[in-house]
C-alpha cells in the first residue's frame, strides 16, 4: 500500500508559495511523480495552485478533465507536429521550445478568432528544450510572428539547482535576465519563470513571476547538502502473504543466490520489480516492521520480494496478513536515493502503478 498524505503535498506548496517572491504553479507531470495527478492536481487547486505543468498533449487533456475550470495548463514539451488544434480546443499553453513550434503555433494561432496564449522556452544551459539566444533575436525581430503566438510567459530550466555552490546557477539567472529583458522591450506584460523547486531555494534572484516545483512538494528535498526542509509526503508497507520456518539449510529466490540454514524464518511480501522496488529499495533492500529492522534475502521477483524474520518476536502465523514498511520516517526517500545512488525523482516514478494508493485527506483551504 502507497499511502500518500494529501495535506503534506499542499503544506509544501503553501510553503513554496509564501518563500517564493512571485506566484508557484504544480508540477504535475508524469502522474504527479508516479503519486497520482487526479488526485493531488485538484488537492493543489483547493489550496490556491492556478497554474499546472505536465508534460505531454495526453497529461494536458487527462488534466483538463480533472482540474476545476480556472486552472491554466501548461505543456511542457509544446505541441508536437499537427496537435496545435488539439491544444486549442482543450484550452492548453504550449511551452514553445523551437522555432518550429512557434511557426506552427502562430499558423495555428491566426485561424481562430481570439489569440491562444503560449509560453516561450530559451536554453540557459540544460542545452534540452528552448531556442537558443540567435533564434530568440530573430523572434524577437519579427514583432508579427511574436505577437502571433501571443506569449504570456518566458521561460527556461536550470540544470544544477540542486547544487547550491554550482557556477552554472547564477551564468543560467544572468542569462535569462538578459534575454528577458531583450523581450520585455517587446512584450513589456509578459511573465518570467526559471526555477523548479530546487531553484526556489537558491533565493530571490531565481524565483521571477513564477516558479515550478514538482519534486519538493512530494517530499523530495531540494537541496540535499542541508536537511530537508519539505514535509514527508508518502510511505510504502508490504503485505506478508506467507511465511515458513525453514526445515532444513535451504537457497531463496531466483538463481540461488542466497542461502539460508535450518531454523531461520522467512516471509514474503507483495510487492517485487514490475512494482519497481528493484529500484526504489536497490540491491539490499531493508525494511521496518513494528520498529524492527528486516532484510531481504535472495534477488527481487516480479512480484514478491522474501525477507528474513527470523529475529521478529510474533510467531508465523500472526505475521501473515500484518505488512513491512519500505519507505517511512526512518527509511525516507532521501535514504533510500543515497544508498541505491538514484534520485528522489526515480525512487517515486518507479513506484509501480500496481501498487494500490491510499490518500490521507488534504484540508479544503477555499
Ligand atoms: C520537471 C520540471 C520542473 C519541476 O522540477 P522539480 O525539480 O521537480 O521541481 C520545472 N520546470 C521544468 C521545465 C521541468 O521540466
Amino acid at each position: 500500500m502507497l499511502t500518500i498524505d494529501l495535506s503534506a503535498i499542499q503544506a509544501n506548496w503553501l510553503r513554496i508559495s509564501s518563500l517564493s517572491r512571485g506566484s508557484a504553479a504544480g508540477v504535475i507531470k508524469a502522474n504527479a511523480y508516479g503519486l497520482g495527478a487526479a488526485t493531488i492536481g485538484p488537492a493543489l487547486y483547493s489550496v490556491g495552485c492556478r497554474e499546472f505543468f505536465v508534460a505531454t498533449l495526453d497529461e494536458a487533456l487527462a488534466a483538463r478533465a480533472f482540474l476545476p475550470a480556472g486552472s491554466f495548463i501548461y505543456v511542457l514539451g509544446g505541441p508536437r507536429f499537427g496537435e496545435e488544434q488539439e491544444f486549442i480546443n482543450a484550452n492548453l499553453i504550449p511551452v514553445l521550445c523551437s522555432l518550429a513550434q512557434i511557426k506552427g503555433w502562430a499558423k495555428q494561432n491566426q485561424l481562430q478568432n481570439y489569440p491562444y496564449p503560449s509560453a516561450v522556452k530559451i536554453n540557459t544551459g540544460m542545452t534540452r528544450f528552448g531556442l537558443d539566444i540567435c533564434e530568440l533575436k530573430s523572434l524577437c525581430d519579427d514583432t508579427d510572428l511574436i505577437k502571433a503566438i501571443s506569449p504570456v510567459l518566458f521561460m527556461s530550466h536550470l540544470a544544477c539547482a540542486d547544487d547550491s555552490l554550482h557556477r552554472l546557477n547564477s551564468d543560467q539567472e544572468k542569462m535569462f535576465a538578459d534575454c528577458a529583458s531583450y523581450v520585455k522591450r517587446i512584450l513589456p506584460d509578459i511573465r518570467l519563470s526559471l526555477a523548479n523547486s530546487s531553484g526556489v531555494f537558491l533565493g530571490n534572484r531565481w524565483h521571477y513571476d513564477l516558479v515550478r516545483p514538482g519534486a519538493a512538494l512530494y517530499g523530495i528535498n531540494p537541496q540535499p547538502a542541508h536537511s530537508n526542509p519539505m514535509k514527508s509526503v508518502v510511505s510504502l508497507t508490504l503485505p506478508i502473504i506467507q511465511v515458513r520456518t525453514l526445515e532444513c539449510d535451504a537457497s531463496l529466490g531466483y538463481a540461488a543466490e542466497a542461502c539460508l540454514p535450518k531454523g531461520r524464518r522467512v516471509a514474503v511480501v507483495a510487492g517485487g520489480y514490475a512494482d519497481g522496488l528493484h529500484r526504489t529499495l536497490g540491491k539490499q533492500p531493508e525494511g521496518d516492521f513494528c520498529g524492527q529492522r528486516v532484510k531481504a534475502i535472495g534477488r527481487i521477483s516480479m512480484d514478491v520480494t522474501i525477507f528474513d524474520v527470523t529475529e521478529l518476536q510474533l510467531p508465523n502465523e500472526q505475521l501473515l496478513g500484518k505488512s513491512i514498511e519500505v519507505i517511512n520516517e526512518h527509511f525516507t526517500l532521501e535514504y533510500l536515493s543515497s544508498k541505491n545512488q538514484l534520485l528522489g525523482y526515480e525512487v517515486l516514478t518507479s513506484l509501480g502503478t500496481r501498487l494500490k494508493r491510499r490518500y490521507l485527506p488534504g484540508g479544503n483551504h477555499g
